[in-house]
């Protein structure tokens, strides 16, 4: 099997497009093991471990964070959390509340601009709690409103943060991220730090008990690989990469980013919670199970 994680992936439960059981399939078909990480959520867990232990396939519990970081829209990571944890569970919940009202608030500034969309149509493209704004793209294309070939031009130009449709969700500081993580014995780690992550922000971030930096990202060029290792190294950060799957048929593959595992081995054993060891504990029993 190749050595092979993909730490970043994406399900129904947020804004994928495969169930956690589809997804887990797939990877098992390519990857040694990976992690399911959906925007604000991890109503895929439970099915995504599940159908990764029947496989003999191993999967991480994780979830990644939309947060605000000053003006700046970052995203954090948490890998091994007990998703189960009260406070973490309480906090997802508020917020995707929160992703509703303003799903409906864009809705109604698409039909002012004159994309009589209907709320029905979007809730059949986000039948789950949890949405954002490619649900409300995909349902503008289904239905006949906007043409699939026109639909990236259209999310740029009415969807996109400061344009005529875009509403900000109520996200939660980064540093509430990091802490919740922590609190839900999970290990915080920065996504993608290419679109935003100067050194100070990372100085900044560490100290409030990031364990992480997503260096392997399919959007990172071969200089952003080099600055994030070293940055890494010099935090004593644990490299982490993944692909940002989606399951969209003309977007990133499963496993086009990914890292060995030396790197999973890290996290769990920096996660303070139970799940980093019983993930280890697992993988044990599965190569002596011969599974
Ligand atoms: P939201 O959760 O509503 O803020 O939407 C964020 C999601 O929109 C991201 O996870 C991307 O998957 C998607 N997205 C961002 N930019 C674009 C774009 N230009 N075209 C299509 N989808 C996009
Ligand atoms: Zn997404
Ligand atoms: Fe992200
Ligand atoms: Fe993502």
């Amino acid at each position: 099997m190749r050595d092979a994680y993909d730490l970043h992936t994406h399900t129904k439960a947020s804004d994928g497009l495969l169930s956690p059981r589809e997804l887990v399939m797939l990877g098992n078909r390519r990857l040694a093991g990976m992690a399911v990480t959906d925007h604000d959520s991890t109503a895929g867990l439970d099915e995504a471990m599940a159908a990764g232990a029947e496989l003999g396939f191993p999967v991480i519990p994780g979830l990644e964070f939309t947060t605000d970081y000053g003006a700046h829209e970052i995203h954090i990571l948490g890998y091994f959390i007990d998703h189960r944890h009260p406070e973490l569970a309480a906090c997802l919940e508020r917020v995707v509340a929160g992703r509703l009202e303003r799903a409906r608030g864009i809705v109604d500034r698409l039909r002012g601009l004159g994309y009589p969309l209907s709320w029905e149509m979007v809730r059949a493209q986000a039948p789950g709690p949890y949405i954002g704004r490619p649900h409300v793209l995909r349902a503008l294309v289904a239905s006949g409103l906007v043409s699939k070939h026109e639909s990236d031009r259209f999310f740029q130009d009415y969807l996109a943060v400061g344009r005529p449709a875009f509403l900000p969700h109520q996200e939660i500081d980064a540093k509430e991220a990091i802490r919740l993580t922590l609190a839900a014995g999970g290990v915080p780690v920065l996504a993608h730090p290419g679109r935003v992550g100067s050194e100070s922000m990372l100085a900044e971030l560490v100290g409030e008990g990031l364990g992480g930096l997503e260096v392997y990202y399919p959007r990172h060029e071969p200089g952003d690989v080099v600055h994030f290792s070293r940055m890494a190294a010099r935090f004593n950060l644990v490299v982490t990469g993944g692909s940002d799957y989606h399951g969209e048929p003309d977007g990133v593959d499963l496993g086009r980013a990914s890292v060995p595992f030396s790197s999973v081995e890290a996290l769990a054993l920096r996660a303070a919670g139970g799940a980093g060891r019983a993930f280890l504990s697992g993988l044990h029993k599965m190569a002596n199970g011969g599974g």
